[in-house]
């Protein structure tokens, strides 16, 4: 079919689990190249599943000195991408030129390993490149596998696609030049019905300097490249049928979620929902375009479709989350209430610090702000707090600055809560019955989301009790 009789764009991107092996490879081949048949796509990939964990890992021994756990990560490595490709491309030109380019990656690793370990420094940009190997080595791959089936493709380092700032470790992207890129090198390809391959979860800065969207960025970086090319569709294979409403390794009942809108699906992503990384709807929120959640391993499910609408259903509440690595920071004491702009000064310094601060509460006497941020960042944001109120403290105005690690914030989601009464109480009613202490609690003005804070331990419990309360599950689902 000519490309301009295509009737749609779709990007579609492939998460760790559905090209974790050979086979896995082959059966998302082959849901692209069905889709081929009908419509233009753009494929995402990331990297098989667990290898930038175990980059991480090996790039943080670089760091402390020792090059050999990223040697013998290389040689892991080379030995599970060499096999996977040998069972998709059995022989030809076409699998030599993927070998070759798989074992350049792996020598540049070999490199990045050594020059970090030489210097026993691990920088962010040395991070960010380390870790975007594993996409590096699949999307070469992925677009063998697609041209065993018949599909023209081309693998892409999105380095030359995504044009993000210079924030390694969470860049974000220029979305005007990503756009100019997207146009100049992958129009071209989908006009003459090729399939491009880009790799996942990387960018560039506009010098060339290789950046990462964050752990789990491959969901942006197909949003992105969506709206960069104005795509009808963006469609997120994963290895659940869609958005449950609950994680379904914590509350077994959970079930599928058809329509969701934009604004749930984000405050469940921002609230810990792995299915999706937190910024994925943020690139395709103006344009309205649709992101769908679909199961790689099933197809034929029809998943949950993410839309501006979404589509209310009655009660209230659609979904749970819930999110553990944080922590509780007060900053308090009798006398904070003479001591100027303290939420002011609270606020500036972990904003200088660009820590995340999931959640803040302030009781009404005004002697205790309470605020979460990632765990990751609590230890440097206490310090960062005590050198700002440091003279507060010598006075003892302010009497403490604390951290607690054991906690968890659980959010209860949906756009239908704006102006049904009762679901904070019957929410605190369910977790009363089960013995469960509320530390916090806050609710947006969007009113899309309540979210509380419990202890870790009874995390699990307070999703089972308010899963069962608002008839969530798949024996009481309305
Ligand atoms: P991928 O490798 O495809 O990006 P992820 O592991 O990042 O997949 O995300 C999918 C996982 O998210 C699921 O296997 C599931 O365990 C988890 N998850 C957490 N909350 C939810 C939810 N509300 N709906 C669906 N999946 C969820
Ligand atoms: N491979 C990257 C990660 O594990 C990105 C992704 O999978 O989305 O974080
Ligand atoms: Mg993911």
């Amino acid at each position: 079919m000519d490309a301009q009789m295509k009737s749609k764009l779709q990007v579609m991107k492939f998460g760790g689990t559905s090209v974790g092996d050979a086979s896995c490879i082959a059966r998302a081949a082959q849901i692209v190249a069905r889709a081929t048949r009908e419509n233009g796509v753009v494929a995402v990939v990331s990297a098989m599943t667990g290898v930038t964990n175990r980059l991480v890992g090996a790039a943080t021994h670089a760091g402390a000195g020792d090059a050999q756990a990223g040697t013998a990560l290389l040689v892991a490595l080379r030995g599970q991408h060499h096999d996977a490709l040998a069972a998709l491309v059995p022989t030809g030109d076409a699998r030599s030129a993927v070998v070759r380019r798989i074992d350049e990656t792996l020598a540049e690793g070999q490199r990045l390993f050594e020059g970090t370990a030489l210097l026993r420094e691990l920088t962010p940009r040395a991070l960010d490149t380390i870790s975007s190997l594993g996409e590096r080595l699949c999307a070469p791959i992925f677009a063998a596998a697609l041209s065993e089936l018949g599909v023209r493709s081309v693998a892409m380092e999105a380095t030359e696609l995504i044009i993000t700032d210079s924030y390694h470790g969470g860049a974000e992207p220029l979305m005007d030049v990503t756009r100019e890129r997207c146009e100049a090198r992958l129009r071209p390809l989908l006009k003459e019905n090729a399939v491009p391959v880009a790799t996942g979860f990387v960018g560039a800065t506009c010098e060339g300097t290789l950046t990462t969207l964050g752990r789990g960025g491959s969901d942006y970086s197909a949003t992105i490249l969506g709206a960069a090319l104005g795509a009808d569709e963006v469609i997120i294979w994963t290895d659940v049928d869609g958005v449950l409403t609950a994680d379904p390794r914590l509350v077994p009942d959970a079930r599928i979620i058809p329509e969701i809108s934009y604004r749930e699906a984000a405050e469940l992503a921002y609230f810990g929902a792995k299915v999706l990384h937190p910024k994925t709807l943020r690139a395709v929120m103006p344009a309205g375009i649709p992101v769908w959640i679909r199961n790689s391993f099933s197809p034929e499910q029809p998943g949950t479709m993410i839309s501006r609408q979404g589509r209310s259903i009655g009660g209230g509440v659609k979904a749970l989350t819930a999110i553990r690595d944080v922590a509780l920071i007060s900053v308090g004491g009798p006398g904070i209430v003479g001591v100027p702009d303290v939420v002011g000064r609270t606020f500036s310094t972990t904003a200088e610090l660009r820590a995340n601060v999931l959640l803040i509460s302030q009781s009404s006497s005004q002697n205790d702000i309470c605020f979460i941020v990632a765990a990751s960042d609590a230890q440097r944001t206490v310090d960062a707090l005590r050198r700002e109120f440091a003279q507060d403290l010598s006075h003892e105005v302010v009497d403490h600055i604390t951290v607690d690690p054991k906690i968890a914030i659980v959010a209860v989601v949906g756009e239908n809560m704006r102006g049904t009464p009762g679901i904070a109480g019957r929410t605190f009613n369910a977790l009363g019955r089960e013995g469960v202490n509320i530390i916090a609690i806050a609710q947006g003005s969007s009113e899309t989301n309540i979210s509380f804070v419990v202890e870790d331990g009874a995390m699990k419990q307070a999703l089972l009790a308010t899963h069962r309360e608002f008839g969530l599950g798949g024996a009481n689902s309305s």
